[in-house]
């Protein structure tokens, strides 16, 4: 059919998944060094060690169904997480779906909250060994163990749901009582539970959901947690529109031998996956 003029602008754009670094630790209350993750993971994604192949046999090297806009360069003061909040607003007004390359966890507060503006019914899906729900960490309330209880108090989502918790302190508890989180602990986890969510949903994977041995380049090792396949496994059978995520708390600084580069590479493709449609 010939092209009619002026139908160009009511197409959508072809690109769907924008990919976007956000280099920034400055809120990391025992190691920094997520920082320097975005890079990293860029690097193990092209790496002639592997292809551009997903699980489900989809080619990312070829069409343009993503894109990589690189890194947001933030300064190490308090408007940063305007700046990236503004960054995610900016990126939804074009109708594309975010994934962001953390940073550590506190880079999820100022996301969720463009995403809540242009999600009114946002349903979370937070993967992680720590609720991140405590009131204030060493006196900082947007340290990355806050980003979740800044979302709550501000009824910015309709459900959080939490899997891999292990670490919840008595105040984390209470928090998430207040809150009405649905946590999923890490020993009444079992692999295959089917996850349901209406509406939009968003995914944060927080690397430290995965058992130190699957990925030790983390700034928090905590023992016991998903394997790679368990969580790839989650990723793969969620079936509500996946309209963000982010990949936080890789930390190069800890890692062995690039493994957990190739990890969060991987968790990425399948993401990518995943949100393409
Ligand atoms: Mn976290
Ligand atoms: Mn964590």
């Amino acid at each position: 059919m010939r092209k009619q003029p002026g139908s160009s602008r009511q197409k959508p754009h072809r690109t769907v998944v924008i990919v976007t670094g956000i280099p920034f630790d400055v809120h990391s209350s025992f190691a920094r060094g997520a920082a320097l993750a975005p890079a990293r993971i860029r690097e193990a994604l092209y790496c002639d060690a592997g292809n551009l192949c997903t699980e489900s046999g989809r080619d990312l090297g070829e069409g343009d169904m993503w894109q990589d806009i690189g890194d947001l360069h933030l300064p190490d003061t308090g408007d940063a997480l305007q700046r990236i909040e503004d960054h995610v607003r900016r990126l939804l007004a074009e109708d594309r779906r975010v994934l962001a390359l953390g940073g550590d966890h506190a880079v999820t507060y100022p996301i969720l909250r463009a995403y809540a503006e242009r999600f009114p019914s946002l349903n979370v899906l937070h993967l992680d060994a720590h609720p991140d729900l405590y009131d204030e960490l060493n006196g900082d309330r947007f340290s990355h163990a806050c980003p979740f209880a800044r979302i709550m108090e501000e009824k910015q989502i309709r459900r959080l749901v939490q899997i891999g918790i292990r670490t919840a302190t008595p105040h984390q508890q209470r928090q998430a009582a207040r809150f009405g989180v649905e946590t999923i602990r890490m020993p009444d986890w079992r692999p295959g539970t089917r996850l349901h969510f209406n509406g939009p949903l968003y995914v944060s994977i927080d690397l430290d959901c995965l058992d130190p041995a699957f990925a030790p380049g983390v700034s928090h090792h905590e023992p016991g947690g998903l394997s790679t396949r368990e969580l790839i496994r989650i990723i793969q059978g969620v079936t509500a529109p996946v309209v963000g995520a982010d990949i936080v708390e890789y930390n190069p600084r800890r890692d062995v031998n690039g493994v957990t580069a190739v990890v969060a590479a991987k968790l990425l493709k399948e993401l990518i996956d995943l949100m393409a449609g």
